[in-house]
């Protein structure tokens, strides 16, 4: 199958699963993966409200900081975004996408283009090229994103980081109040950051662990039992020292199909299988280091 009727299949895919069209309007799919994200992990994120969240409906200063971004999760961000929900029904995991690409990265992809077609002999300006960009984001960018972040708030609701914010945010309003403050002032200390930044920033390593990936290679499978075929985003590989996902998929055997009415917090008290242990490559650093000791 040719990569661009790979991309129409999980985009028609991701339109059935969800029950949207496939050009429909970013907060659209946003809310309907907000009840799809349910069937993903249904004991894991029973009882809490779910927000997924097109970055272009939020305040400028949130484009700001997702610039460089596909999206991003943080167990804290309902304090700071839930004065902008359209529906506010208490404090729960948010889920953010970047739905419109940002003139930084358009920047990267078409000077990617000038340079391949100037190879061929073929001379077009950037601004030329700028013209050819789609600035909306396709909705199987959105949902890959968004299970990318799911697969992040299923990690922080197993290690209790949910239960603990909401216990402070139910029953101490002065620190409800200082959490509102803080995460504003980190929004706004990030689209600062961001806007003076020449680059993307280095890949956060510790954030996509092999923890992480372990719950995103079932989260894929689960999306496979549900029509979409779709590869997960920005996942293990060796930019998080670990082996590509694919490899990562094998070594953990048949576990996604073994404990797919599991919930994630049942899978994650579970060890590693050994074989998906060794996944996990050594840092550079830490290589050397041994090499230096085995020298020594
Ligand atoms: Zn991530």
């Amino acid at each position: 199958m040719s990569q661009l009727a790979s991309i129409n299949r999980e985009r028609d895919q991701w339109s059935a699963a969800l029950g949207v069209s496939v050009d429909a309007p970013a907060v659209e799919v946003c809310q309907a993966f907000e009840q799809f994200a349910h069937k993903l992990a249904p004991q894991d994120l029973a009882g809490w409200p779910m927000y997924c969240l097109a970055v272009s409906s939020l305040p400028d200063d949130y484009a700001k900081a997702a610039r460089f971004r596909g999206g991003w999760h943080n167990a804290r961000s309902y304090f700071s975004v839930s004065r902008h929900l359209p529906r506010d029904a208490g404090y729960g995991p948010c889920l953010f996408v970047n739905d419109l690409l940002s003139h930084e990265l358009a920047l990267q992809l078409v000077t990617g283009a000038q340079t391949a077609l100037a190879r061929r002999g073929e001379i077009e300006t950037i601004d030329e090229l700028l013209q050819y960009v789609q600035w909306r984001r396709p909705i199987e960018f959105l949902c890959r994103v968004l299970t990318h972040e799911l697969g992040h708030a299923i990690e922080y609701l197993v290690d209790g980081e949910f239960e603990c914010m909401k216990a402070v945010h139910d029953r101490l309003p002065i620190a409800r109040a200082n959490l509102t403050r803080n995460q504003d002032a980190y929004l706004a200390a990030d689209a600062a950051t961001e806007t003076s930044r020449p680059e993307p920033p280095p890949p956060q390593v510790d954030a996509h662990g092999l923890r992480f990936t372990r719950i995103m290679a079932h989260l894929q499978y689960r999306l496979s039992m549900l029509g979409v075929d779709a590869v997960a985003h920005d996942v293990a590989g060796e930019r998080f020292n670990q082996r590509h996902f694919a490899a990562c998929e094998v070594a953990l055997g048949n576990e996604p199909y073994k404990y797919i009415d599991q919930s994630f917090e049942s899978i994650l008290a579970l060890p590693f299988p050994p074989e998906f242990a060794a996944c996990q490559l050594k840092t550079r650093s830490a290589a050397d280091a041994d090499a230096a000791l085995a020298r020594a």
